[in-house]
């Protein structure tokens, strides 16, 4: 695979590149059970080591997609034994947090969704037709805020506490230090098969957001003393139906390997872990979650237990595309500005709002007051397999990871030891000149 030269510009400082060995004695920073080679050697050593850990890297890749790892599973629970030994060989003190939540709105949320938003489009584009808008314009208002509170609720509490459809699963977290981490690497271990892919459900949700909205301007024309033709409202009504069946079959099966989402944000995001450099990698948590595509419930369980800091999730890492970092509200200017400061020249990194329709683990935590985004590398083309049976290895190679990892571990680095740290850019200046890194 592809050894990516700027894994070197982190752990190179001289006299700073005892990586690992200082914490398990070890010395190892290969695949569990490889203890011969020096800590020094792999990370910030030779090119060799670094396609060999690029190597172990790829090889995880492939363990981790051979099933379908749907949350609960028995596939998930040994996918995550062998995250769990990477990390353990690697220094980390790993611990099993097992957490229980409702499946019922995970599976059955956005169908649901999606059929109440057709019938209240529906009451609305009636009201337009019989001359009534005001009444039609008082049923979306009311609509709105009801569901707005509701869905509020079910994401923020219901998800964990609701009664029904009761599951249990395991978060994976992983520490080096003896002190709460202040930066935290995350990648979500199980996968989900919709009946939709994902690109086609998020442009439901953008359709249908533009019907509404299209909609509501009518019923306002109607307030003012415009007529609208009738024909125009059963248009928008057709559109309507259109853009909610993707919305009504996201359904939720467990037919897909998911090897870009998430096994490669998982592989990924071990990458970084075993790239971090000692002294930083105190600092830096690393936590493998279960349940994202059953409404984030992973996350959602953990951070309800963990104190609000930094987080770098990482959600699919394609073969091709840019690197782009995802955030959720308010910019998140600290990582942002990190993140696109650690990328090297000539692979730009590229920050944007989440698209709508689509969730990822940073949105549970930035619900809990944390500061956190989803790093993700991709093109159109990558939207089209997530959540389907042909997210397999036949469609992925690997050869984004060590990128996305050393540039998680980059960013983890300079997040854990403070933005703009003086002795940081010194540190890492002097270790790319002392290795002609670009
Ligand atoms: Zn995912």
């Amino acid at each position: 695979m592809t050894g990516d030269p700027s894994n070197e510009s982190i752990n190179q400082t001289p006299g700073k590149v005892d990586v690992l060995g200082a914490v398990d004695g070890s010395g190892s920073i290969g695949s569990p059970g490889c203890d011969s080679r020096s800590a020094s050697s792999a990370v910030g050593g030779s090119a060799g080591d670094v396609a060999a850990l690029a190597a172990e890297v790829t090889a995880l890749l492939h363990d981790l997609a051979s099933s379908p790892r749907p949350a609960g599973s028995a596939a998930e629970e040994r996918a995550r034994a062998r995250c769990a030994a990477w990390l353990t060989s690697r220094g980390y003190s790993v611990a099993d947090q097992p957490f229980s939540y409702s499946a019922l709105p995970g599976r059955w949320g956005t169908p649901v969704l999606g059929v109440v938003s057709l019938l209240l489009l529906g009451a609305a584009v009636t009201t337009g037709v019989a001359g009534r808008p005001s009444a039609g314009l008082l049923l979306l208002a009311v609509a709105g805020l009801v569901l707005s509170l509701v869905g509020r609720w079910v994401v923020r509490q219901g998800i964990l506490s609701l009664p029904l459809m009761r599951c249990r699963s395991v978060n994976l977290v992983a520490t080096r230090g003896d002190r709460p981490p202040t930066v935290w690497l995350m990648a979500h271990l199980d996968s989900k098969s919709q009946p939709v892919p994902i690109a086609v459900r998020a442009a439901g949700v953008i359709g249908t957001l533009a019907v509404w909205g299209v909609t509501a301007l009518l019923l306002v024309a109607g307030v003012a003393g415009l007529r609208p033709l009738t024909e125009f409202w059963w248009s928008l009504l057709a559109a309507g139906v259109v853009c909610a069946l993707p919305i009504i079959a996201s359904t939720v099966g467990g037919e897909s390997n998911g090897a870009l989402d998430n096994a490669s944000g998982v592989a990924a995001v071990l990458g970084a872990a075993a790239l971090l450099p000692i002294r930083e990698a105190a600092s830096v948590g690393i936590v493998i979650t279960s349940a994202e595509e059953l409404g984030l419930a992973g996350a959602r369980a953990w951070s309800a237990g963990t104190a609000p800091a930094i987080a770098l999730n990482c959600d699919g890492v394609d073969d091709q595309g840019e690197i782009v970092v995802m955030y959720s509200g308010n910019r998140p200017q600290q990582i942002l500005r990190t993140v696109t400061g650690a990328a090297k020249p000539g692979e730009p990194v590229r920050t944007r709002g989440l698209v709508p329709g689509i969730l990822t683990d940073h949105v549970a935590l930035t619900a809990a007051g944390w500061s956190a985004v989803t790093v993700s590398r991709g093109t159109i083309g990558t939207l089209r397999r997530i959540h389907t049976r042909s997210d397999t290895m036949a469609q992925l190679r690997g050869d984004g990871l060590m990128a996305v990892a050393s540039l998680l571990a980059r960013s983890a680095t300079r997040l854990a030891t403070g933005v703009g740290s003086p002795a940081l850019s010194a540190d890492q200046d002097a270790a790319q000149s002392a290795e002609g890194v670009q």
